[in-house]
């Protein structure tokens, strides 16, 4: 069984998987003035499944990947090197057939619920439009689906007659929760899904993210900076540093015994209820290094309180930590499991 392995059945797998962007220096000018053609391998190597009605969280720093991996799951982003499996069958090849047919069962939210939405159309039209494309209903079947859809998030159906701009920011995640529910998908990305909305809203959207998770049966990739949310929603949990996973396990057990000191860092920067802004304990010394030329070895040694000399030649592999843990870290000296 894989290192990640969830216990039922794997919807997506992704063995592999780099993402690299060519970063433009090349060709005559490269030739006229010497310069070296520059890649940024935003995804190295990434192994992971999501089981079927799991709750996936990707979490990271700033620019680790996270986001590039999740575009490269709903097929906007092309892979390097590696495949993605969906439901047993690759569709890593963008213009395959299987990849076709897997559109309409994996979408996407977006970070921004302000550019996501076309302003242009009504809510009826922004929640028919999905359904259009796919095939699904007649045009008598896709009104009725859309005013299904808009009281499913919680807005009224009078909603459907109005335009994104009369909405909070909040509404038009909601809204834009709606679009991604139309096609019935089994799989949704969620890009920083909270990250745009007032605090007091996040909880309202979190909630009924995990409401629609239940009725629906569906699996979300839940793509954050913000480990209160994954806390509160994510089943299992990957934490990706400059482009590779570092550690992933079931939710409680990594947040508990996070191994990875990069994990230990971010868990306990969590903010706590009744402890003022911040846990005490390690903050994370430094920036994180430029994916275009990145450490050798284990790329956090720059930044780890543990690092030894083995940390600056040796790529650490994600080993499990137990026997039969589904718990795995990338580090040379992880912190022991009780
Ligand atoms: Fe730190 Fe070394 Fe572990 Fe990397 S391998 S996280 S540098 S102890």
């Amino acid at each position: 069984m894989p290192l990640d392995a969830a216990p039922t059945a794997t919807l997506l797998s992704a063995t592999g998987l780099s993402i690299t962007f060519d970063m433009g220096v090349g060709g005559l000018l490269a030739r006229l003035t010497g310069a070296k053609r520059q890649q940024l391998r935003a995804v190295n190597a990434v192994d992971l499944t999501i089981a079927s009605g799991e709750t996936l969280a990707l979490v990271g720093e700033s620019g680790c990947g996270k986001t590039t991996l999740g575009r490269a799951v709903v097929g906007l982003y092309r892979p390097t090197a590696g495949t993605i499996s969906w439901q047993g069958t690759d569709i890593t090849d963008l213009a395959s057939p299987a990849r076709k047919s897997s559109r309409r069962e994996i979408q996407m939210i977006f970070q921004d619920p302000y550019g996501s939405l076309n302003p242009r159309l009504p809510v009826s039209e922004v929640l028919k439009e999905p359904l259009r494309i796919h095939g699904i209903g007649n045009a008598a079947e896709q009104d009725a689906r859309a005013r299904t859809l808009i009281q499913q998030v919680g807005l009224p159906v009078d909603a459907l007659n109005r335009y994104p701009h009369q909405f909070s920011g909040g509404q038009r995640q909601r809204i834009a929760i709606a679009r991604a529910l139309g096609p019935m998908p089994k799989l949704i990305v969620a890009d920083e899904p909270l990250s745009a909305l007032d605090v007091s809203i996040q909880s309202q959207i979190l909630n009924l993210m995990a409401d629609l998770r239940t009725q629906h049966q569906l699996s979300y990739l839940l793509i954050s900076h913000d480990l209160g949310a994954v806390n509160h929603l994510a089943d299992r949990v990957a934490v990706m540093y400059l482009g590779r996973i570092v550690e992933i396990g079931p939710r409680d057990d990594l947040f508990s015994r996070p191994a990875h000191p990069y994990t230990q860092a971010l868990v306990e920067a969590i903010p706590r209820v009744g402890q003022g802004k911040r846990r005490r304990g390690r903050s994370i010394s430094g920036d994180v290094p430029s994916p275009i030329n990145p450490p050798t070895g284990c790329a956090f040694h720059p930044r780890c309180p543990k690092a030894q000399d083995i940390c600056k030649s040796d790529l650490p592999a994600l080993t499990a930590l137990g026997d039969l843990s589904h718990h795995a870290a990338a580090c040379h000296f992880p912190e022991r499991q009780p």
